[in-house]
């Protein structure tokens, strides 16, 4: 970025982006503290403190100074390209936060918390008629807000789903996902029904917690997760956070009876990490050290979990280590048997639980239904029949119950309409990008097999970390990989590592 030169209503520009980013890693740490450290009696305090934080901020992100700055560079000939779409992903936030009226925002938060909490207890009573109304509601919501920001019935849906996953769209995104999803339901089919099937029985034997701490740890370590730029602690739902660059945090959640869950888990989340520990500090508080989206994100967390911690290679690596940590617990398994057991497939009820060939399915349905919702052609009440329906088609399971069926996730009750494409998206992605790093670096197998990730690490860095939202996701696809996003890389990796391990 050559800012000697740039006009000085972008530098103006950058400062404020980076006051705002500033607030927004505090906003961070208290949201941490909140979901790790907290006691629970701070629960009023801390959302008194969130929301007063709240509306500085957004204060500072709608101030009219930021919107003749913006105006002021509009078309400005002396910028260049990374100065061009630092004020370009300026303008798209700028744009979103004003176009809304702050009492309607204030209401809709308000519902939105309210709605939170009936989904709750009905998920836990399996009573979808209670939560239907204040879905009804969210559903509203999100029409009213798309309104404000200017959209028809036909660029609704494209709006909401680029608020998580930049130029995403509805056509882009049914594209994608109806060139995937018969041929992923035929795989899973096929995976199902082989005749070589996992033991698995060992999995459920008693795991202590401190040694798979350790052990996750070490694993992470060997990737590449920085520790004097993060940390690693407990939390209910796992996730990375942090304040900003040099703090970038994650969390795991352990159970006894299932050590993938957190091994997986901190492999996932230190994904997310690394690639934030891998954005261009130099250019804090723009677009240019920002995440390129939800679904970039994700790819880079299921990338590390799946395309390499899920792989042959790494277990041979890491399951001496695992033996040796854990003797009584992987006594009479033997690697062979510990790497089957890892890709295990069994279609369920439950994307969080979902196995990489079943997963994007469950995108895939939750897909189909918010666009029909958000049109206004789903009634509510028609909800969990559809749901079901969908689920013994895709992917030939009965849904007993609503808390295991269209209750199960916290989005919708949330209004976060839009983000569940992401998760499969990044799947799709992380093939991609995997198969493309595997075309320059054609040993990385046998590089994971020595506990060597450095040169994969380095290949993400420089095609994806180092360019933030230089580009938008798609085109940072393209460049990266040549082609434009497709499920094919994806189908390949699915059916050329399942059919011999499964016997298909
Ligand atoms: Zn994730």
């Amino acid at each position: 970025m050559t800012t000697a030169t740039a006009p000085a209503a972008y530098t103006e520009l950058v400062d404020r982006l980076r006051d705002i980013a500033d607030l927004g890693g505090v906003m961070g740490l208290l949201g941490w503290d909140e979901q790790v450290m907290m006691p629970p009696k701070a629960a009023e305090t801390r959302g008194r403190q969130l929301a007063g934080m709240s509306t500085i901020l957004h204060g500072k992100r709608t101030d009219k100074h930021i919107g003749e700055l913006l105006a002021n560079l509009a078309g400005n000939p002396n910028l260049d390209t990374e100065q061009q779409a630092v004020v370009r992903e300026a303008k798209r936030d700028y744009e979103r936060a004003t176009k809304v009226p702050p009492g309607l925002v204030a209401e809709v938060a308000k519902h939105r918390s309210e709605a939170y909490h009936v989904w709750t207890k009905a998920r836990a009573d399996n009573d979808f008629k209670t939560f239907a109304p204040y879905l009804e509601k969210n559903i509203g919501y999100s029409r009213q807000i798309t309104d404000h920001r200017g959209a028809t019935e036909d660029t609704r849906y494209d709006m909401l789903l680029d608020d998580f996953d930049p130029g995403a769209t509805e056509a882009a995104t049914a594209e994608l996902f109806g060139a995937l999803r018969p041929k992923q339901t035929e795989l899973l089919k096929k995976i199902v029904g082989a005749p070589k099937q996992p033991r698995v029985d060992f999995i459920a034997r008693n795991w202590p917690i401190d040694p798979q701490r350790d052990f996750g740890r070490a694993l992470i370590t060997s990737i590449g997760y920085d520790f004097d730029g993060g940390r690693q602690d407990i939390s209910i739902h796992p996730f990375c956070g942090g304040t900003g660059p040099g703090d970038v945090r994650i969390t795991t959640r352990f159970r006894e009876d299932d050590p993938l869950d957190s091994l997986m888990g901190m492999l996932h989340e230190a994904g997310h990490a690394l690639y934030e520990q891998g954005l261009p500090h130099a250019h804090h508080g723009t677009a240019l050290s920002e995440a390129c989206g939800m679904a970039v994100h994700e790819s880079q967390s299921r990338m590390w979990e799946n395309n390499v911690g899920r792989s042959r290679e790494f277990w041979s690596w890491a399951w001496p280590q695992l033996r040796e940590r854990f003797p009584a617990q992987s006594e009479g398994v033997s690697e062979a048997e510990w790497y089957h057991a890892v890709n295990e497939v069994k279609p369920g009820l439950i994307r969080v639980d979902a196995d990489e060939v079943s997963y994007n399915l469950h995108v895939v349905i939750r897909f189909e239904i918010e666009r029909m919702l958000l049109r206004k052609q789903l009634p509510v009440a028609d909800l969990p029949a559809e749901w079901n329906r969908l689920y013994k088609e895709y992917l030939g399971v009965d849904v007993p119950t609503d808390t295991l069926g269209c209750l199960q996730d916290v989005h919708w009750a949330g209004g976060m309409f839009g983000y569940f494409p992401s998760y499969a998206v990044g799947n799709l992605y992380a093939a991609q990008l995997f198969e493309a790093a595997l075309k320059a670096h054609p040993d990385l197998p046998q590089q994971f097999a020595r506990g060597e990730f450095k040169t994969l690490l380095t290949w993400l860095r420089e095609n994806v970390h180092a360019h933030g939202t230089l580009w938008r996701p798609a085109e940072l696809l393209e460049r990266a990989t040549g082609t434009k996003p497709t499920p094919e890389p994806f189908l390949r990796y699915i059916e050329s590592k399942y059919f011999p391990l499964f016997g298909v």
